[in-house]
């Protein structure tokens, strides 16, 4: 039985933040720059809020001006258009996301694709995405960036692992396996059309799981030693008509088999907000031909 050690998310977003923090306020004491970031929230989604709040919160504490716009869950795709280009042109704005998921009406692709790819903190941009897959300089996305890092923590040599990625969507799973790529693993891209999944997952060095789907992952799924990181958010029911979250990867079965797990919550979570902050400083200084932090 192997001693599963926790990846402490939490620990390593919380030393990110502090370095980015130091770094915010030596450009304010040597440029006179702020990095400023802008949440834009369309509707009431209460996720959505809460997700907005945590962003708009840790911007403050790392020493950016943050800014809240709001638009009504009715509103049409060209007013949140026009607001997006406004936004681009304000130059106390480095970062600009807008929360997801957006109204029906609302296309999603083509309001990602206004925002000012300097200025899209979220990566998700085509010609941020383009530049991940490319090697041009590209602003990362935040998500698969964190579990990187992470992951480069728990696995000092990644270079020729075994690499598998559950899920292929824009947000996670295609950056996740473009960044594995990048780090010189062996890169499979699993979804819901894989066939024999706990065959692959059982070549894995590296497993990254991001389907949504509550403990798809079972403990005789992975190899030994295998380093796992669980994206997955899954809000299930508990006796007491309470609930709680739980990752894509059943947690205490993978106990004694992983070398190594990130917990739900407390793993992936916290170092999405910290690299978006990241980003954001990333973003103020390329946007005024400032030399990159090495952060
Ligand atoms: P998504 O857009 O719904 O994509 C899910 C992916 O998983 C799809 O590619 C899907 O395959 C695949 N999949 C679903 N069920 C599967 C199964 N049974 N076997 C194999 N593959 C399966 O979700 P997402 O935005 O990538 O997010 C994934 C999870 O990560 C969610 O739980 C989300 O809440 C969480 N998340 C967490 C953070 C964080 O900060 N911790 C950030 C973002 C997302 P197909 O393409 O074939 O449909």
């Amino acid at each position: 039985m192997l001693d599963t050690k926790l990846i402490d998310g939490k620990a390593q977003a919380a030393q990110l933040r502090a370095d980015v923090a130091a770094r915010a306020a030596t450009l304010k004491a040597e440029r006179g720059v702020v990095p400023g970031l802008c949440t834009i929230l369309v509707g009431e989604d209460p996720a959505s809020q809460i997700y907005v709040r945590s962003k708009a919160k840790a911007s403050i504490e790392a020493g950016f001006a943050s800014f809240e716009e709001k638009l009504p869950a009715a509103c049409s795709e060209a007013e949140l258009l026009a607001l997006i280009v406004r936004l681009n042109r304000d130059e106390r704005i480095d970062g600009l996301l807008v929360q997801l998921p957006l109204p029906p009406q609302i296309d999603r692709q083509r309001v990602i694709d206004t925002i000012d790819p300097t200025k899209d903190v979220d990566g998700f941009h085509v010609e941020n995405v383009g530049g991940l897959w490319s090697g041009a300089p590209a602003l990362l996305p935040c998500t698969p960036y964190g579990c990187l890092l992470l992951l480069r923590e728990a696995m000092p040599k990644l270079s020729g692992a075994e690499a598998v990625v559950i899920g292929r969507s824009n947000l996670v799973g295609k950056p996740m396996a473009a960044l594995l790529l990048r780090d010189d693993c062996t890169v499979t891209l699993a979804h819901s059309k894989s066939r024999a999944l706990p065959e692959i997952t059982r070549r894995a060095d590296v497993l990254v799981v991001a389907a949504g789907h509550a403990e798809l992952v079972r403990g005789a799924w992975l190899k030994p030693g295998a380093v796992v990181i669980d994206v997955g958010i899954n809000r299930i029911d508990v006796p007491g008509g309470k609930s709680r979250i739980i990752g894509d990867v059943a947690f205490t079965e993978a106990q004694g088999i992983a070398a190594a797990i990130t917990p739900v919550p407390g793993g992936v979570g916290p170092m999405t907000i910290a690299c978006l902050l990241r980003n954001t400083l990333l973003a103020a200084c390329a946007r005024r031909g400032l030399p990159l932090p090495p952060i």
